[in-house]
């Protein structure tokens, strides 16, 4: 975006409904989450690089593959990331790992972790007749 398509977007922010101004709250939070999640599974790579196929070091960076770093090892050839070799290796939407753990760590139910995460909304939830159940963690149909 140039400089001046961003000006003239920032100033048509005054005219924005509640609603528009919520979703861009939102998309702003859920991207800032997003970052700081990458960047805490970037801290696993160590200065020395090592490779997790044969533990040599100083393997050097090749660009980024699914929003992560990716390294490949000088001695062995194989390419890796800061999850090769873990058990979180190959699993989606490490943009909203932080959120999840967060709604782990306060026990949150399945819904409310879903809706701090993103993959329902609270609206699409009263439509469904979903509640939260705070005791049990689990979704209950409304009777
Ligand atoms: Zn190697």
């Amino acid at each position: 975006m140039t400089n001046q398509s961003f000006q003239s977007w920032l100033a048509g922010l005054d005219r924005l409904s509640a609603a528009q101004w919520s979703q861009l709250q939102q998309a702003v939070q859920e991207r800032s989450e997003g970052a700081a999640a990458v960047a805490a599974i970037e801290l696993q790579i160590d200065t020395e690089r090592r490779c997790p196929h044969c533990q040599a070091g100083g393997a050097v960076r090749r660009g980024t593959t699914r929003g992560l770093r990716r390294y490949s090892c000088k001695r062995c050839g194989k390419t890796f990331n800061a999850l090769s070799g873990t058990a979180l290796s190959g699993l989606h939407h490490k943009e909203r790992w932080l959120a999840l753990g967060r709604s782990l760590v306060e026990r949150e139910s399945v819904l409310r972790s879903a809706q701090r995460c993103s993959w329902v909304d609270g609206a699409a939830a009263a439509a469904t007749g979903l509640a939260p159940s705070p005791i049990t963690g689990c979704v209950k149909a409304r009777a």
